[in-house]
């Protein structure tokens, strides 16, 4: 028999998760603090909590995916908050990318009521969400992972367990430093196809299924191409990823160039109220440099 489970969070990435839980036929209590995305999913077969309290009362495995460190603290520790009504037994998995090292106080506090935690942050856009075809990098007890596969299998395709608690958001930072790497490099490029005056959709076609495709090309580089912004990932949350890398690898006493460089472009954007536009939307600090426009 399925477990209870607890949804806290119906972002872009959240919603299309307890979706695709709910596809599977699992019995999903939501909760989110702009309540008004809990309809889509109420309709869909879920119930609404009260609180992330209510929800956690209510379920077995819950679920969290919430912005920032500061923003699982308040539904973990806050009032009305998941530790309030965690029962012995019960298993927390979050899914937001936050620091690692408050991933292991917050885990040490739940285990302290004799539940369990995993971290277990996510990579594949707002359309891995939707689509079911996520990556999971888990950090935690086997036993745990084991027990959470069903409902892993249900958002995700890439699922790997990576070590003990706090090394999934580890991984995930180190996936991060690949992603921003590739972002940079789609801006450059961009702007290169455009100054050479070439077709920007035949050059996209030529050379996204040679040693230079990938996710972000296939799925970002149609959008910059069409100077759509809209964001499968904030801007304000790329920068939220990178200032937790640049800590960690400024505590590890470990490079991080193209990280800063990334992320001092993405200030220049945010200084232009531009942070809740999609992180491909970096083409832009480059095209202020040069006065050009990709797609113009
Ligand atoms: P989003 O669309 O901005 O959603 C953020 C969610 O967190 C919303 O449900 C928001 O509630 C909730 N929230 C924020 N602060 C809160 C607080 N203090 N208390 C309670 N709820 C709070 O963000 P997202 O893109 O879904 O990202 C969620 C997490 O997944 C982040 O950690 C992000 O880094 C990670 N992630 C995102 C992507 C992506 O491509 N989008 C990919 C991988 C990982 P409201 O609705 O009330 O604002």
């Amino acid at each position: 028999m399925s477990e209870k489970l607890g949804f806290i969070g119906l972002g872009i990435m959240g919603k299309g998760m307890a979706l695709n839980l709910l596809k599977k036929g699992f019995d999903v209590c939501v909760w989110n603090r702009t309540k008004s995305k809990t309809e889509e999913l109420v309709s869909a077969g879920a119930t609404a909590g009260d609180s992330p309290a209510d929800v956690t009362a209510k379920s077995d495995i819950i679920f969290i995916c919430v912005s920032d460190t500061p923003d699982v603290e308040a539904v973990v520790l806050g009032e009305n908050g998941v530790l309030e009504t965690v029962k012995a037994g019960s298993l927390v998995i979050d899914h937001s990318t936050i620091s690692p090292q408050t991933t292991k106080d917050i885990a040490a506090k739940i285990e302290a009521k004799g539940a369990k935690m995993l971290d277990a942050p996510i990579s594949g856009g707002n359309e891995g969400a939707a689509n079911g075809t996520l990556s999971i990098m888990i950090g935690g007890d086997s036993d745990q992972v084991e027990r959470a596969m069903p409902y892993l299998e249900a958002m995700g395709k890439t699922i790997t367990h990576v070590g003990a608690q706090g090394a999934g958001q580890s991984v995930k930072l180190v996936n991060q430093i690949l992603v921003i790497g590739t972002m940079v490099s789609l801006g450059e490029a961009m702007l290169f196809a455009q100054a050479s005056g070439l077709d920007m959709q035949k050059t996209l076609d030529a050379v996204s299924g040679g040693a230079a495709g990938s996710w972000t090309l296939s799925n970002r580089g149609p959008q910059v191409a069409q100077r759509d912004w809209r964001p499968g990932f904030t801007i304000d949350l790329q920068q939220k990823d990178l200032r937790l890398v640049l800590e960690a690898a400024d505590q590890m006493a470990v490079p991080a160039m193209t990280t800063s460089l990334a992320f001092n472009l993405y200030r220049t954007l945010q200084a232009k109220g531009l942070g809740h536009e999609g992180n491909h939307a970096i083409v832009k600090a480059l095209e202020n440099l040069v006065d050009i426009k990709v797609g113009e």
